[in-house]
Protein backbone atom coordinates (compact mmCIF):
# COMPACT_ATOMS: atom_id res chain seq x y z
CA UNK A 1 0.00 0.00 0.00
CA UNK A 2 1.13 3.12 -0.85
CA UNK A 3 1.15 5.73 1.85
CA UNK A 4 2.50 9.07 0.58
CA UNK A 5 1.48 11.01 -2.82
CA UNK A 6 5.63 12.37 -2.96
CA UNK A 7 8.96 10.79 -1.61
CA UNK A 8 10.98 13.63 -1.37
CA UNK A 9 14.76 12.86 -1.07
CA UNK A 10 16.88 15.93 0.04
CA UNK A 11 15.85 18.68 3.02
CA UNK A 12 17.90 21.23 0.95
CA UNK A 13 16.17 24.20 -0.43
CA UNK A 14 14.87 22.26 -3.32
CA UNK A 15 13.19 19.38 -1.87
CA UNK A 16 12.19 21.98 1.51
CA UNK A 17 10.52 24.27 -1.09
CA UNK A 18 8.73 21.01 -3.42
CA UNK A 19 7.72 19.72 0.32
CA UNK A 20 6.22 22.95 1.36
CA UNK A 21 4.13 23.63 -1.95
CA UNK A 22 2.65 19.61 -1.85
CA UNK A 23 1.56 19.93 1.34
CA UNK A 24 -0.08 23.15 0.52
CA UNK A 25 -2.26 21.47 -1.79
CA UNK A 26 -3.14 18.32 0.33
CA UNK A 27 -0.58 15.98 -0.85
CA UNK A 28 1.17 13.82 1.76
CA UNK A 29 4.39 14.32 1.36
CA UNK A 30 7.41 12.62 3.24
CA UNK A 31 11.15 14.13 3.19
CA UNK A 32 13.77 12.28 3.90
CA UNK A 33 17.82 13.15 4.40
CA UNK A 34 20.73 11.35 4.91
CA UNK A 35 22.22 14.56 6.95
CA UNK A 36 21.10 15.10 10.44
CA UNK A 37 19.80 18.16 9.55
CA UNK A 38 17.03 20.51 7.42
CA UNK A 39 18.39 22.85 5.01
CA UNK A 40 21.07 21.23 3.03
CA UNK A 41 24.39 23.63 2.15
CA UNK A 42 22.89 26.32 3.49
CA UNK A 43 22.14 25.09 7.19
CA UNK A 44 23.96 27.06 9.87
CA UNK A 45 25.03 26.08 13.55
CA UNK A 46 24.72 27.97 16.21
CA UNK A 47 27.96 28.08 18.39
CA UNK A 48 28.86 30.79 20.76
CA UNK A 49 25.53 32.33 19.92
CA UNK A 50 26.65 32.94 16.10
CA UNK A 51 24.96 32.03 13.19
CA UNK A 52 27.85 29.60 11.46
CA UNK A 53 27.42 28.87 7.71
CA UNK A 54 28.19 25.05 8.38
CA UNK A 55 29.02 24.33 4.60
CA UNK A 56 30.61 27.51 3.56
CA UNK A 57 29.03 31.28 3.57
CA UNK A 58 25.79 31.68 1.70
CA UNK A 59 24.71 35.34 1.11
CA UNK A 60 21.25 35.35 -0.55
CA UNK A 61 21.05 37.51 -3.47
CA UNK A 62 18.54 38.01 -6.75
CA UNK A 63 17.10 40.27 -8.90
CA UNK A 64 14.20 37.93 -9.48
CA UNK A 65 11.10 39.82 -8.37
CA UNK A 66 9.18 36.26 -8.09
CA UNK A 67 12.00 34.76 -6.20
CA UNK A 68 12.57 37.61 -4.05
CA UNK A 69 8.82 37.77 -2.63
CA UNK A 70 8.72 34.11 -2.07
CA UNK A 71 11.90 33.62 0.00
CA UNK A 72 10.31 36.72 2.06
CA UNK A 73 7.38 35.02 3.24
CA UNK A 74 9.53 32.15 5.50
CA UNK A 75 12.00 35.20 6.73
CA UNK A 76 12.89 38.68 7.09
CA UNK A 77 16.31 39.58 5.48
CA UNK A 78 18.76 42.28 7.24
CA UNK A 79 20.92 44.84 4.56
CA UNK A 80 23.75 42.64 4.73
CA UNK A 81 25.99 43.51 1.53
CA UNK A 82 28.59 40.91 0.41
CA UNK A 83 31.43 42.74 -0.29
CA UNK A 84 34.81 40.97 0.56
CA UNK A 85 38.14 41.53 0.89
CA UNK A 86 40.82 40.01 -1.67
CA UNK A 87 44.57 39.19 0.16
CA UNK A 88 47.24 38.81 -2.08
CA UNK A 89 50.56 38.06 -0.08
CA UNK A 90 50.62 41.41 2.11
CA UNK A 91 48.46 43.52 0.12
CA UNK A 92 44.73 44.28 0.58
CA UNK A 93 42.22 44.56 -2.59
CA UNK A 94 38.40 45.43 -3.08
CA UNK A 95 36.51 42.94 -4.62
CA UNK A 96 34.73 42.74 -7.06
CA UNK A 97 36.66 43.64 -9.75
CA UNK A 98 36.24 48.11 -9.56
CA UNK A 99 37.75 51.08 -9.63
CA UNK A 100 38.89 50.87 -5.79
CA UNK A 101 40.54 47.57 -6.95
CA UNK A 102 42.38 49.32 -10.01
CA UNK A 103 43.19 51.91 -8.37
CA UNK A 104 45.06 49.85 -5.57
CA UNK A 105 47.04 48.22 -8.01
CA UNK A 106 47.68 50.86 -10.84
CA UNK A 107 47.16 54.28 -8.93
CA UNK A 108 44.44 54.89 -11.69
CA UNK A 109 41.93 57.51 -10.51
CA UNK A 110 39.55 57.63 -13.99
CA UNK A 111 37.83 54.71 -15.33
CA UNK A 112 38.72 55.60 -18.64
CA UNK A 113 42.46 55.56 -17.21
CA UNK A 114 41.59 52.28 -16.02
CA UNK A 115 40.10 50.97 -18.82
CA UNK A 116 42.79 52.39 -21.10
CA UNK A 117 45.47 50.28 -18.92
CA UNK A 118 43.18 46.79 -19.38
CA UNK A 119 42.88 47.51 -22.86
CA UNK A 120 46.70 47.33 -23.28
CA UNK A 121 46.96 44.16 -21.24
CA UNK A 122 44.68 42.30 -22.93
CA UNK A 123 46.51 43.70 -26.56
CA UNK A 124 49.40 42.86 -25.22
CA UNK A 125 47.95 38.96 -24.33
CA UNK A 126 47.04 38.43 -28.25
CA UNK A 127 43.54 37.13 -27.21
CA UNK A 128 40.96 37.86 -29.73
CA UNK A 129 38.15 35.13 -28.30
CA UNK A 130 38.14 33.82 -24.97
CA UNK A 131 38.28 29.83 -25.10
CA UNK A 132 39.37 28.84 -21.27
CA UNK A 133 38.83 30.63 -17.77
CA UNK A 134 42.09 32.21 -18.11
CA UNK A 135 41.53 34.27 -21.73
CA UNK A 136 38.50 35.00 -20.35
CA UNK A 137 40.01 36.48 -16.93
CA UNK A 138 42.54 38.28 -18.87
CA UNK A 139 40.17 39.49 -21.62
CA UNK A 140 37.74 41.45 -18.96
CA UNK A 141 40.67 42.51 -16.23
CA UNK A 142 44.15 42.27 -17.87
CA UNK A 143 47.19 40.10 -16.94
CA UNK A 144 48.13 41.99 -13.55
CA UNK A 145 44.87 41.61 -11.87
CA UNK A 146 44.53 37.71 -13.43
CA UNK A 147 48.15 36.88 -12.16
CA UNK A 148 47.12 37.99 -8.47
CA UNK A 149 43.74 37.86 -7.73
CA UNK A 150 42.74 35.08 -10.15
CA UNK A 151 45.04 32.05 -11.13
CA UNK A 152 46.08 31.32 -7.95
CA UNK A 153 42.52 31.22 -6.20
CA UNK A 154 41.23 29.44 -9.15
CA UNK A 155 43.62 27.03 -9.48
CA UNK A 156 43.05 25.74 -5.86
CA UNK A 157 39.87 26.06 -5.78
CA UNK A 158 39.19 23.76 -9.14
CA UNK A 159 42.82 21.81 -8.23
CA UNK A 160 43.67 22.18 -12.67
CA UNK A 161 44.63 24.93 -14.40
CA UNK A 162 42.91 28.03 -15.49
CA UNK A 163 43.14 26.86 -18.87
CA UNK A 164 41.22 23.81 -18.46
CA UNK A 165 37.95 25.42 -16.98
CA UNK A 166 34.87 26.95 -18.77
CA UNK A 167 34.64 30.75 -19.15
CA UNK A 168 31.23 31.29 -17.61
CA UNK A 169 32.90 30.46 -13.79
CA UNK A 170 34.88 33.47 -13.77
CA UNK A 171 31.45 35.63 -15.49
CA UNK A 172 29.94 35.38 -12.27
CA UNK A 173 32.34 38.33 -11.15
CA UNK A 174 31.34 41.66 -11.67
CA UNK A 175 33.50 43.80 -13.25
CA UNK A 176 32.35 47.45 -12.55
CA UNK A 177 34.28 50.95 -13.67
CA UNK A 178 33.04 52.26 -10.52
CA UNK A 179 33.91 52.52 -7.23
CA UNK A 180 31.43 50.14 -6.04
CA UNK A 181 32.43 47.22 -3.57
CA UNK A 182 29.23 45.36 -3.42
CA UNK A 183 29.97 41.57 -5.06
CA UNK A 184 27.35 41.14 -6.77
CA UNK A 185 24.63 43.23 -9.26
CA UNK A 186 21.22 41.79 -8.42
CA UNK A 187 18.34 44.31 -6.70
CA UNK A 188 17.94 41.91 -3.90
CA UNK A 189 20.36 40.68 -1.56
CA UNK A 190 20.89 39.92 2.59
CA UNK A 191 20.96 37.58 5.24
CA UNK A 192 17.87 36.07 7.01
CA UNK A 193 17.19 37.27 10.20
CA UNK A 194 18.08 34.59 12.70
CA UNK A 195 20.25 32.92 10.12
CA UNK A 196 18.94 30.17 7.46
CA UNK A 197 17.22 27.48 9.12
CA UNK A 198 14.39 29.89 9.93
CA UNK A 199 13.46 29.52 6.38
CA UNK A 200 13.46 25.56 6.62
CA UNK A 201 11.78 25.22 9.80
CA UNK A 202 9.02 27.40 8.18
CA UNK A 203 8.70 25.20 5.41
CA UNK A 204 9.25 21.65 6.26
CA UNK A 205 6.62 22.51 9.76
CA UNK A 206 3.87 20.54 9.22
CA UNK A 207 5.74 17.97 6.79
CA UNK A 208 6.52 14.37 7.51
CA UNK A 209 10.22 14.28 8.18
CA UNK A 210 13.19 11.38 8.65
CA UNK A 211 16.82 12.30 8.84
CA UNK A 212 19.86 10.47 8.99
CA UNK A 213 18.34 8.00 6.04
CA UNK A 214 20.37 7.49 2.58
CA UNK A 215 17.53 6.80 -0.08
CA UNK A 216 19.97 4.17 -1.70
CA UNK A 217 20.73 2.19 1.39
CA UNK A 218 16.68 1.67 1.60
CA UNK A 219 15.82 2.53 -2.22
CA UNK A 220 13.38 -0.32 -3.59
CA UNK A 221 11.26 0.16 0.18
CA UNK A 222 11.44 3.89 -0.07
CA UNK A 223 9.95 3.50 -3.84
CA UNK A 224 7.15 1.41 -2.93
CA UNK A 225 6.16 4.11 -0.04
CA UNK A 226 5.07 6.96 -2.40
CA UNK A 227 3.29 7.98 -5.89
CA UNK A 228 6.25 9.92 -7.09
CA UNK A 229 9.70 10.86 -6.23
CA UNK A 230 11.23 14.24 -5.86
CA UNK A 231 14.71 13.52 -5.96
CA UNK A 232 17.83 15.75 -5.47
CA UNK A 233 20.61 13.85 -4.86
CA UNK A 234 23.29 12.94 -7.61
CA UNK A 235 21.78 12.15 -10.80
CA UNK A 236 24.87 9.49 -11.78
CA UNK A 237 24.66 7.78 -8.32
CA UNK A 238 20.33 7.70 -9.13
CA UNK A 239 20.99 5.50 -12.59
CA UNK A 240 24.11 3.52 -10.82
CA UNK A 241 27.11 5.32 -12.38
CA UNK A 242 25.88 3.37 -15.65
CA UNK A 243 27.54 5.78 -18.16
CA UNK A 244 30.57 7.11 -15.57
CA UNK A 245 31.54 9.26 -12.69
CA UNK A 246 30.39 12.99 -13.07
CA UNK A 247 33.53 15.12 -11.21
CA UNK A 248 32.81 17.60 -8.61
CA UNK A 249 35.39 19.63 -6.23
CA UNK A 250 34.47 18.85 -2.78
CA UNK A 251 35.78 21.17 0.44
CA UNK A 252 36.87 21.14 4.08
CA UNK A 253 35.86 23.84 6.51
CA UNK A 254 37.89 23.96 9.22
CA UNK A 255 36.28 26.24 12.32
CA UNK A 256 38.20 28.28 15.23
CA UNK A 257 36.22 29.55 18.33
CA UNK A 258 38.38 32.82 19.06
CA UNK A 259 37.88 34.63 22.34
CA UNK A 260 38.18 37.49 20.83
CA UNK A 261 35.45 40.11 19.51
CA UNK A 262 36.60 40.92 15.80
CA UNK A 263 39.43 38.58 14.32
CA UNK A 264 39.34 39.49 10.82
CA UNK A 265 37.09 43.03 10.23
CA UNK A 266 35.04 41.20 7.45
CA UNK A 267 33.13 38.19 6.98
CA UNK A 268 34.76 37.18 3.90
CA UNK A 269 38.79 37.19 3.14
CA UNK A 270 39.89 35.56 0.25
CA UNK A 271 43.58 34.24 0.41
CA UNK A 272 44.50 34.62 -3.45
CA UNK A 273 47.80 33.35 -3.81
CA UNK A 274 48.88 29.64 -4.62
CA UNK A 275 50.78 28.64 -1.63
CA UNK A 276 47.79 29.16 1.01
CA UNK A 277 45.85 26.05 0.76
CA UNK A 278 43.01 27.56 1.81
CA UNK A 279 40.83 29.66 -0.77
CA UNK A 280 39.17 31.91 2.12
CA UNK A 281 38.60 33.29 5.77
CA UNK A 282 34.79 33.56 7.06
CA UNK A 283 34.34 35.28 10.11
CA UNK A 284 30.21 34.57 10.37
CA UNK A 285 29.33 37.08 12.95
CA UNK A 286 29.60 39.61 10.47
CA UNK A 287 27.14 38.90 8.37
CA UNK A 288 24.24 39.76 11.20
CA UNK A 289 26.32 42.89 12.47
CA UNK A 290 27.10 40.52 15.64
CA UNK A 291 28.77 42.15 18.42
CA UNK A 292 29.08 39.06 21.06
CA UNK A 293 31.96 38.83 22.89
CA UNK A 294 33.80 36.08 21.08
CA UNK A 295 34.06 34.91 16.90
CA UNK A 296 33.95 32.07 15.08
CA UNK A 297 36.20 31.66 12.13
CA UNK A 298 36.44 28.91 9.16
CA UNK A 299 38.69 28.66 6.90
CA UNK A 300 37.36 26.87 3.55
CA UNK A 301 40.09 24.25 2.19
CA UNK A 302 39.09 22.91 -1.28
CA UNK A 303 39.89 19.27 -2.12
CA UNK A 304 39.69 16.70 -4.79
CA UNK A 305 36.35 15.06 -4.72
CA UNK A 306 36.19 11.56 -4.66
CA UNK A 307 33.31 8.92 -4.34
CA UNK A 308 31.54 9.38 -1.03
CA UNK A 309 32.59 12.83 -0.03
CA UNK A 310 30.21 15.80 -0.24
CA UNK A 311 30.00 17.07 -3.90
CA UNK A 312 30.41 20.91 -3.68
CA UNK A 313 30.62 22.19 -7.05
CA UNK A 314 29.93 20.46 -9.88
CA UNK A 315 33.00 20.69 -12.34
CA UNK A 316 30.77 21.77 -16.04
CA UNK A 317 33.67 21.61 -18.42
CA UNK A 318 33.01 19.38 -21.59
CA UNK A 319 33.68 16.52 -20.36
CA UNK A 320 31.84 16.71 -17.74
CA UNK A 321 28.65 18.15 -19.41
CA UNK A 322 28.04 15.82 -22.18
CA UNK A 323 28.29 13.29 -19.75
CA UNK A 324 25.60 15.24 -17.79
CA UNK A 325 23.64 14.83 -20.83
CA UNK A 326 23.62 11.50 -21.46
CA UNK A 327 21.81 11.19 -17.79
CA UNK A 328 19.44 14.10 -18.48
CA UNK A 329 18.06 12.11 -21.37
CA UNK A 330 16.83 9.13 -19.24
CA UNK A 331 15.34 11.44 -16.88
CA UNK A 332 12.99 12.36 -19.67
CA UNK A 333 11.57 8.95 -20.39
CA UNK A 334 10.87 9.41 -15.94
CA UNK A 335 7.02 9.75 -15.50
CA UNK A 336 7.23 9.20 -11.69
CA UNK A 337 10.46 11.32 -10.94
CA UNK A 338 11.08 15.01 -10.66
CA UNK A 339 14.70 16.08 -10.76
CA UNK A 340 16.05 19.09 -9.19
CA UNK A 341 18.48 21.55 -7.57
CA UNK A 342 22.32 21.71 -7.73
CA UNK A 343 23.01 17.52 -7.72
CA UNK A 344 20.12 16.23 -9.91
CA UNK A 345 20.60 18.87 -12.31
CA UNK A 346 24.44 19.67 -12.20
CA UNK A 347 24.15 22.70 -12.44
CA UNK A 348 26.20 25.32 -10.74
CA UNK A 349 23.22 26.99 -8.69
CA UNK A 350 22.93 29.86 -6.40
CA UNK A 351 20.07 29.79 -4.20
CA UNK A 352 17.85 31.56 -6.19
CA UNK A 353 18.17 29.42 -9.10
CA UNK A 354 17.28 26.72 -6.97
CA UNK A 355 14.20 28.37 -5.92
CA UNK A 356 13.44 29.89 -9.44
CA UNK A 357 13.72 25.74 -10.55
CA UNK A 358 11.55 24.59 -8.22
CA UNK A 359 8.95 27.05 -8.53
CA UNK A 360 9.29 26.10 -12.02
CA UNK A 361 8.52 22.35 -11.39
CA UNK A 362 6.12 23.02 -8.79
CA UNK A 363 3.86 24.80 -11.63
CA UNK A 364 4.51 22.19 -13.76
CA UNK A 365 3.47 19.49 -11.38
CA UNK A 366 0.19 21.12 -10.61
CA UNK A 367 -0.25 22.36 -13.28
CA UNK A 368 -0.76 26.14 -12.74
P1 LIG B 1 21.59 20.78 -1.35
O1 LIG B 1 21.59 21.97 -0.44
O2 LIG B 1 22.88 20.10 -1.63
O3 LIG B 1 20.53 19.73 -0.78
C1 LIG B 1 20.48 18.41 -1.22
C2 LIG B 1 20.16 17.55 -0.01
O4 LIG B 1 19.95 16.21 -0.45
C3 LIG B 1 21.31 17.51 0.99
O5 LIG B 1 20.86 17.87 2.28
C4 LIG B 1 21.79 16.06 0.94
O6 LIG B 1 22.23 15.57 2.20
C5 LIG B 1 20.55 15.35 0.46
N1 LIG B 1 20.84 14.09 -0.22
C6 LIG B 1 21.64 13.90 -1.29
N2 LIG B 1 21.67 12.61 -1.63
C7 LIG B 1 20.85 11.96 -0.78
C8 LIG B 1 20.48 10.61 -0.62
N3 LIG B 1 20.99 9.66 -1.41
N4 LIG B 1 19.62 10.28 0.36
C9 LIG B 1 19.12 11.23 1.20
N5 LIG B 1 19.44 12.53 1.09
C10 LIG B 1 20.30 12.89 0.12
N6 LIG B 1 24.31 30.23 -3.12
C11 LIG B 1 23.97 31.52 -2.98
O7 LIG B 1 22.91 31.94 -3.46
N7 LIG B 1 24.79 32.40 -2.32
C12 LIG B 1 25.96 32.01 -1.77
O8 LIG B 1 26.67 32.84 -1.16
C13 LIG B 1 26.34 30.64 -1.90
N8 LIG B 1 27.51 30.22 -1.37
C14 LIG B 1 27.85 28.89 -1.49
C15 LIG B 1 29.05 28.49 -0.93
C16 LIG B 1 29.44 27.16 -1.02
C17 LIG B 1 30.75 26.73 -0.41
C18 LIG B 1 28.62 26.23 -1.72
C19 LIG B 1 29.03 24.79 -1.85
C20 LIG B 1 27.42 26.63 -2.28
C21 LIG B 1 27.02 27.97 -2.18
N9 LIG B 1 25.81 28.42 -2.71
C22 LIG B 1 25.46 29.76 -2.60
C23 LIG B 1 24.89 27.52 -3.43
C24 LIG B 1 23.80 26.92 -2.54
O9 LIG B 1 24.38 26.17 -1.50
C25 LIG B 1 22.92 25.99 -3.42
O10 LIG B 1 22.40 26.69 -4.51
C26 LIG B 1 21.76 25.36 -2.66
O11 LIG B 1 22.08 24.98 -1.36
C27 LIG B 1 21.34 24.12 -3.42
O12 LIG B 1 20.19 23.55 -2.85
P2 LIG B 1 19.79 22.07 -3.29
O13 LIG B 1 18.53 21.75 -2.62
O14 LIG B 1 19.87 21.95 -4.77
O15 LIG B 1 21.00 21.15 -2.78
N1 LIG C 1 37.59 33.91 -8.20
C1 LIG C 1 38.91 34.32 -8.21
N2 LIG C 1 39.36 35.14 -7.23
C2 LIG C 1 38.57 35.58 -6.24
C3 LIG C 1 37.22 35.17 -6.20
C4 LIG C 1 36.77 34.32 -7.20
O1 LIG C 1 39.65 33.92 -9.09
O2 LIG C 1 39.05 36.33 -5.36
C5 LIG C 1 37.12 33.00 -9.28
C6 LIG C 1 37.29 31.53 -8.90
O3 LIG C 1 37.58 30.81 -10.08
C7 LIG C 1 35.93 31.18 -8.38
C8 LIG C 1 35.04 31.97 -9.33
O4 LIG C 1 35.75 33.21 -9.53
O5 LIG C 1 35.68 29.77 -8.47
C9 LIG C 1 33.63 32.25 -8.83
O6 LIG C 1 33.71 32.94 -7.60
P1 LIG C 1 32.51 32.95 -6.57
O7 LIG C 1 32.85 33.89 -5.48
O8 LIG C 1 31.26 33.19 -7.32
O9 LIG C 1 32.57 31.46 -6.04
P2 LIG C 1 31.71 30.68 -4.94
O10 LIG C 1 31.29 31.66 -3.91
O11 LIG C 1 30.58 30.06 -5.67
O12 LIG C 1 32.67 29.68 -4.44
Amino acid sequence: MKKYDYLIVGAGLFGSIFAYEANKRGKKVLVIDKREHIGGNVYCEKIEDINVHKYGAHIFHTSNIEVWKYINQFCEFNNYINSPIAKYKNEIYNLPFNMNTFNKLWGVISPREAKEKIKNQVIESGIKEAKNLEEQAISLVGKDIYEKLIKGYTEKQWGRSAKELPTFIIKRLPVRFTYDNNYFNDRYQGIPLGGYNVIFEKMLKNVELKLGIDFFENREELEKKADKIVFTGMIDQFYNYKYGILEYRSLRFESEVLNEENYQGNAVINYNEREIPYTRIIEHKHFEFGNQNKTVITREYPVEWKQGDEPYYPVNDEKNNRLYEKYKALTENESKIIFGGRLADYKYYDMHNVIAEALKKVKKEFGE
